[in-house]
């Protein structure tokens, strides 16, 4: 703890993408040695199963046909919880610094006076890549790969198209199931070929895990027909071929 520290620290923990197997063996020990655990909806049940009986625990995720606890709450609700001294973890899905907003809660922590530490965790495209069976990078297929945010603002998605519409490259998208439609037609239209291999992955290295392999320029209409909902990715990019039938 550092002289100007104030008394609590909260550690924002990443929980993977879901198979409690995949969480380090730090986060395994803070989750079990926590006072406070503060997770949301990303968190698997697997790993909620080690948070001990005496452990609070605060859910700050959906809840049925209600919103996400703003983010300025959420920030708040640390800050206050710091105060008491307590071992805080802040319990988030895959990777904190990975579309987690982890960032905004270390920075309000630190505002507030006190220690924030970082455990990683695997972030999605990982788990999917592992879980399905396909690398991200490949000699013969991508010699780069674009983690992309595909959340929708104002009904479109700010991006930079020109340099995702590039070959050999693989593209992850992250919460863009709703955005689908506008991936498709902007990749196309920045020069990606509308056959470019593609794939839906929903609920990645969990047993309820699907793989769906698809063409960019069906992605909308192959979401719809297999009913693919959050939490899934989308991967752009000849590597989904090598996955094969496995998963
Ligand atoms: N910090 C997280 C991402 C949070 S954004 C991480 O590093 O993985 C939330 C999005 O992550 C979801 O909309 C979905 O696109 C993706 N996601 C998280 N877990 C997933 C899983 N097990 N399978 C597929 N997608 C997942």
């Amino acid at each position: 703890m550092s002289a100007h520290s104030k008394l609590g620290t909260v550690t924002l923990v990443g929980a993977g993408p879901g198979d409690p197997e995949l969480l380090t063996l730090k986060a395994a020990r803070l989750i079990r040695s926590a006072d406070v655990v503060v997770y949301d909806n990303l968190v698997g049940s697997g790993i909620l199963d080690m948070i001990p009986s005496t452990t609070d625990r605060i859910y700050v995720g959906k809840k049925a046909g209600q919103h996400t606890l703003p983010q300025d709450d959420i920030n708040r609700l640390l800050v206050d919880l710091a105060h008491s001294g307590k071992r805080i973890v802040r319990l988030k899905g895959g990777d904190p610094f990975v579309f987690g907003r982890g960032g905004e809660e270390m920075e309000e922590l630190i505002a507030a006076g006190f220690d924030v530490e970082i455990v990683p965790g695997i972030t999605a495209a990982l788990g999917a890549a592992a879980g399905c069976h396909f690398p991200l990078t490949h000699r013969d297929h991508a010699q780069s790969c674009v983690f992309v945010t595909g959340h929708l603002k104002n009904h479109s998605i700010e991006l930079d198209w020109p340099a995702l519409a590039r070959p050999s490259q693989t593209l992850v998208f992250y919460m863009g199931i709703t955005g689908l439609g506008i991936i498709s037609s902007q990749l196309i239209a920045h020069g990606l070929p509308g056959d470019t291999p593609a794939a839906l992955i929903f609920k990645a290295t969990l047993p309820e895990q699907r793989f769906v392999p698809t063409t960019l320029a069906e992605l909308e209409e192959t979401a719809t027909a297999e009913a693919i909902r959050p939490p899934a990715l989308i991967v752009v990019g000849s590597v989904v071929t090598l996955a094969g039938d496995r998963s």
